[in-house]
């Protein structure tokens, strides 16, 4: 498997990428949630400007990410890259180059209550957030989008805790997949459903949730497989 664009990537290359680009450059500007109150300091996190039909959205950078400036850099993203190598999308730098690694606010909204984790960000900054997501949606128009954690999830499919969503596969109207059959060409864009890799989430304790895992993982293996042989990636209209 060399690329998983595909024939929509010659879109992406031409179009997307300098919009991309530019929208980039706005969000590292933003000082949104400084102005209302929410933050005490604004530091945008995102990714190389890779113009890709494939994307990958967490919650918010962590302290070190925002050190780093590069979404999923510190010991929850070294875990993720592990899960997405085991999904045949490569080392962590080939992977990089495959997917665009968002989140869904891009500033660190600190610590959590009593120190243990990052803060989960509120309603109000994602709110404040929400137009540079969709931004990055509108221009890449993925045909896969992987939601990983429950900030997440709640964005592409609300309502439903990770035990009923991981191992599973979902179009972007939140309907559920029959993934015996895969039949990509008439339910894209899908949504694949991850936990959050950060030691600070007790799901992957259970056995069973650690089957999920590797059932969404297996799931990942054949789209992305799929992909890179029938090359039929879009584009597709999320916003
Ligand atoms: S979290 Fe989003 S809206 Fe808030 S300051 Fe950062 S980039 Fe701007």
């Amino acid at each position: 498997m060399e690329t998983l664009p595909g024939p929509g990537a010659g879109f992406a290359v031409t179009v997307a990428g300098p919009a991309l680009a530019e929208l980039h450059r706005n969000v590292a500007g933003c000082r949104r949630c400084v102005a209302a109150g929410l933050l005490e300091r604004a530091a945008p996190v995102l990714p190389q400007p890779v113009p890709s039909h494939l994307v990958l959205v967490g919650q918010a950078p962590g302290r070190v990410e925002e050190r780093a400036g590069l979404p999923f850099s510190g010991r929850a993203g070294r875990q993720l890259f592990s899960w997405l190598e085991r999904a045949g999308l490569g080392s962590e730098e080939e992977a990089r180059r495959r997917i665009y690694v968002t989140s869904i606010t891009k500033c660190f909204p600190g610590p959590g209550p009593g120190g243990s984790g990052d803060r989960r960000p509120s309603r109000a900054e994602i709110e404040l957030c929400r137009p540079y997501l969709d931004g990055q949606l509108t221009l890449l128009r993925p045909w896969l989008v992987v939601a990983v954690g429950q900030l997440a999830l709640d964005r592409f499919l609300p309502g439903r805790p990770l035990g009923q969503l991981v191992g599973r596969l979902f179009d972007s109207s939140g309907r559920e997949l029959d993934h015996g059959s895969l039949e990509r060409n008439a339910q894209m864009p899908l949504v694949l459903p991850l936990p959050h890799p950060s030691g600070a989430s007790r799901w992957l304790n259970q056995t069973e949730n650690r089957e999920l895992l590797g059932r969404a993982l297996d799931l990942l293996l054949r789209l992305a497989s799929q992909s890179a042989e029938d090359g039929s990636t879009g584009p597709w209209n999320w916003v």
